[in-house]
């Protein structure tokens, strides 16, 4: 982990407590002390723009969108277009047609498996995935693997939970045909070397999906400059409403995949004998969608982009690194995951203390983190523990949260000795 982030640590502090100002639930009260929100890598806190765009939707705007000739239902789509356009931007794709609305990561990752795979991959086809994954990029693939009698491959995890590239490179065989990694482990903050192994996938001829649920808020994310062929994440992990997320293809996979859901709005023309699928991105928009969710993303978008994506990874790396110190003095507890480029994540467990245990008590002194097998069993397996307790760190998170969660381990530790 880069110590330099310390530094900066001053300055941002007076931003933060700026950033925090935007944030109505961080003025709540648990079990009545001040939150302290550290479940952030589960889903964000919004921001003010973001509820005030949903509600300003619904109170002067709601309506169905691409259908309606009325002022409303133009208004709504011209900005439900426009969020979309919004997004392009921020993965700096190469056309908006390239933006799917989804319901969130697992969705995108299923649209991908069932169309993609299910059209392309045969029996004795394999997909490589790798041991950090999230189960959303694991089910989805083995259920593939039922329908069409593929298999999965899995890239092994070292002790400081990074993947081991050697071995990632043997993976591949004449039979392989898709490769899906997480950007950044959820379970561990790793940030994954994804444009190395795309660059390795694409030697080979294999596509690669991935998984930024993790990576969204917290890394830059060029899809062209990664060249990955397809990307997921969710809108409530990037400070915008849940019920909503995006998938990215390069438009000559998604022109020559067929529709996964069929419906309103995915067709140009329906007979009974013949069904016309519409163009992109509306092929895979069956239904009426999450419009204020949309437009709720797009105006996460725009307040971050204000703040600035590189001062809240600038932010957050700093208080990592403060944070990673002083639980590291913690007697009895071990660090689960230690990579060399890691996110705002401490994954841990306590020598006595059940993960869950340790939720309880933080509960109690008003600190919220994460506690369980994170959607990551295999994982948690390969680190031979049931679960860890996790704290996830955003843009509104301070030092002072991080010494609250600090005091209150130091409670668990002392209440489980006597
Ligand atoms: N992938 C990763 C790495 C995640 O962390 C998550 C959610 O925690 C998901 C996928 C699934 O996201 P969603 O539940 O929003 O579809």
């Amino acid at each position: 982990m880069n110590m330099q982030g310390e530094l900066q640590l001053g300055a941002d502090e007076l931003a933060v407590q700026r950033w925090r100002a935007d944030f109505p639930i961080l003025q709540t009260c648990v079990h009545g002390k001040p939150l302290v929100y550290l479940d952030n890598a589960a889903t964000t806190q919004k921001p003010l723009a973001v509820i005030e765009a949903e509600d300003r939707y619904y109170r002067h705007d709601n309506s169905n969108v691409h259908r309606g000739v009325h002022s409303l239902s133009q208004r709504a789509t011209d900005a439900f277009e426009a969020a979309r356009v919004k997004v392009q931007r921020l993965l700096n794709a190469a056309s908006p047609n390239e933006i799917v609305f989804v319901r969130g990561t697992t969705e995108a990752i299923n649209l991908v498996a069932q169309s993609y795979g299910r059209s392309r991959l045969r029996e004795g086809d394999e997909i490589i995935v790798s041991g950090l994954e999230h189960h959303s990029n694991i089910v989805p693939w083995q259920m593939l693997c039922q329908q069409v009698g593929a298999k999965l491959r899995v890239i092994p995890v070292n002790d400081a939970g990074e993947l081991k590239l050697e071995a990632y490179e043997r993976l591949f065989g004449p039979h392989t045909r898709m490769v899906a990694l997480a950007h950044v482990s959820n379970a561990l903050g790793t940030v994954v070397p994804v444009k190395a192994m795309t660059d390795i996938a694409h030697a080979h001829d294999v596509p690669v999906l991935l998984d930024g649920a993790q990576a969204i808020a917290h890394v830059p994310v060029d899809v062209q400059a990664l060249d990955c062929d397809f990307y997921a994440f969710s809108s409530h992990k990037l400070y915008g409403p849940m019920g909503v997320g995006v998938l990215y293809g390069k438009a000559e996979l998604l022109n020559a995949m067929p529709p996964y859901q069929g419906g309103g709005d995915m067709i140009r023309s329906v007979s009974f004998e013949h069904t016309e699928y519409n163009v992109l991105p509306f092929k895979f928009e069956a239904g009426t969608p999450n419009v204020a969710g949309v437009i709720g993303l797009g105006a996460a978008i725009d307040y971050l982009s204000a703040i600035g994506f590189e001062a809240i990874a600038a932010h957050e790396h700093a208080l990592l690194v403060y944070a990673t110190r002083a639980v590291e003095q913690i007697p009895g507890l071990r660090l689960i995951g230690t990579a060399h480029d890691k996110t705002g994540i401490l994954s841990f467990v306590l020598k006595d203390a059940h993960a869950h245990d340790v939720g309880t008590i933080l509960d109690h002194q008003g600190i919220a983190i994460r506690t369980g097998h994170h959607c990551a069993m295999p994982l948690m397996e390969r680190f031979g523990v049931p679960a860890t307790a996790r704290a996830s760190f955003a843009l509104y998170n301070t030092r002072r949260e991080a010494d609250a969660l600090v005091a209150g381990l130091e409670k668990v530790v002392e209440l489980f000795n006597t």
